[in-house]
């Protein structure tokens, strides 16, 4: 039986909200023990990481990145597990078999997509099991209309194959079919309380943005959480609120304080990614927004879309095509205050967002080490994790190590209890717990991915176990560690 001591290190377990010095012993790829008094085995392999602060590993509830060469980076940034769960994928048992056989560097998992389902049932358009399909899918059309009775039942039902096949709840891209019958949305909630599983949503407009939408996008996650009892998650709350994060965090405050079940989440940075085609990207969309289109930027040729002509015409060329969209000025104190701000409300759970990697040769994964030069994504790719500690923890204060591990790692490990029961094993650190460890320098965490370099991993992770095994040792990544398994819902 093989055994790892990480000896001497700051160990934080945000369940019980403690820091102590202690060795962390690892076996079977779980955690054994966690000893103030320093373990003796002779046959251990024993790593000192004395000084280091040593957590339990990032999960990551919103993640776009189905690749090798995109977990790598997430698990620079002290990602252990990198889940999909606002877009989905759908078939998601295909999603999972090509995970699988391919191989993965972390723990993945994903959500059952209502876009997708939508987009089968209104549209025609069969699921391909992958991201990039579902961006070609929200530029469509078809898709966002109404449905009748019929089609409602048609897709529901999909939906409830979805789950029975494993997906971890369903992930709502209501943002994308902004005037769809506020009563479809309800009934997805409905199919989630019966299934016991929770609802991730890209939300619609809200009523200070669009004054015409159907339902403030915000208040429609309470009012559904309130109504069905569904365990509601709103995703990027501040992509989405914009400079109306306080409402909205109010908004949320309230149902909660009533007792209904909403998570939220928040990605450090003021600049957004999709594709070009969303609904909301449209030049009419764009102007109630408050935005111009040279707010928006292509990834792979790096154009600034210059007027609403140009807009119109790359949106009907490649709706798929990945851009930037900057809703906030990251250059003005104000608005940086507001991407704090959203972090730090209570409970916020850090999420990244992470998008694909896209080579120029249109290449979309790579084995190789490290990156081949040229690649292109948002930045909050590669450095979400480590911004949210360097802003939160070492420049402003706003949270301890113990509260930073409960925002990444407890936190979202627990909207995952429900539908998951594996894992219960993950987001704290103590014996019994699932072996999927950060170690990093407390001095030194920080992002580094850019716009101009997007690809470039956080620095001061200096290890990182998933499952047990070592995928970074001494800031070294260990390019044959493939120890990623499938999160999946459990049957019942
Ligand atoms: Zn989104």
């Amino acid at each position: 039986m093989e055994t790892t001591i990480l000896r001497g290190g700051r160990v934080i377990d945000p369940a019980a909200g403690t820091e102590v010095v202690a060795d962390v012993v690892v076996r079977d790829g779980r955690v054994a023990a966690v000893s103030p008094v320093p373990v003796l085995e002779p046959e251990a392999t024993v790593v000192d990481v004395t000084g280091l602060v040593v957590g339990p590993g990032f999960v990551d509830l919103h993640s776009h990145v189905h690749s090798v060469a995109g977990q790598r980076l997430q698990a620079f940034d002290g990602v252990t597990t990198n889940l999909d769960l606002e877009a989905g994928l759908m078939p998601v048992e295909r999603a999972y078999a090509e995970a699988a056989a391919a191989g993965r560097v972390l723990n993945y998992g994903y959500s059952a997509s209502w876009a997708e389902a939508r987009g089968q049932v209104l549209a025609g358009v069969e699921p391909t099991s992958r991201f990039d399909g579902s961006l070609e899918l929200l530029g469509n059309p078809a898709w966002q209309r109404d449905s009748s009775a019929t089609e409602l039942a048609a897709w529901l039902a999909l939906l409830e194959g979805e789950l029975a096949a494993g997906a971890l709840g369903i992930g709502v891209l209501l943002g994308y079919a902004p005037r769809s019958d506020p009563g479809e949305y309800l009934a997805v909630a409905r199919l989630a309380a019966a299934a016991g599983v929770p609802t991730y949503t890209h939300v619609r407009d809200l009523v200070e943005v669009d004054p015409t939408t159907p339902i403030d996008g915000s208040r429609e996650v309470t009012i559904a959480a309130a109504e069905t009892g569904a365990a509601m998650h709103h995703c990027h709350v501040n992509s989405t609120s914009r400079r109306h994060v306080d409402r909205v965090l109010a908004t949320l405050d309230d149902a909660r304080a009533a007792g209904a079940p909403v998570t939220v989440e928040a990605y450090p940075y003021g600049t957004g990614s999709t594709g070009v085609g969303a609904f909301f990207l449209a030049p009419d969309r764009l102007r109630a927004a408050g935005l111009a289109p040279s707010n928006i930027v292509l990834l792979g040729t790096g154009e600034r879309i210059a007027d609403e002509r140009r807009l119109e015409e790359v949106r009907a060329l490649d709706p798929a095509a990945t851009c930037l969209v900057e809703f906030l000025d990251e250059r003005a104190e104000a608005d940086r205050e507001l991407l704090r701000r959203a972090l730090a409300f209570p409970d916020t759970i850090v999420a990244s967002d992470a998008m694909p990697i896209e080579w120029p040769d249109r290449r979309a994964d790579t084995r190789e080490w490290p990156l081949p030069a040229g690649a292109t994504t948002h930045p909050r790719t590669a450095g979400t994790f480590a911004r949210s500690l360097r802003l939160m923890v070492r420049e402003h204060a706003l949270w301890d190590w113990p509260e930073a591990f409960r925002r990444c790692s407890h936190l979202p490990a627990r909207v995952l209890d429900g539908v998951a029961p594996a894992m219960r094993a993950k987001g704290f650190l103590a014996p019994g717990a699932d072996a999927d460890l950060v170690v990093l320098d407390p001095a030194a965490i920080t992002d580094h991915a850019t716009a101009a370099d997007p690809v470039r991993p956080s620095g001061g992770v200096r290890h990182l176990l998933v499952g047990g095994t070592f995928v970074i040792k001494d800031g070294q990544l260990d390019v044959t560690a493939y120890p990623g398994r499938a999160v999946r819902a459990e049957p019942r």
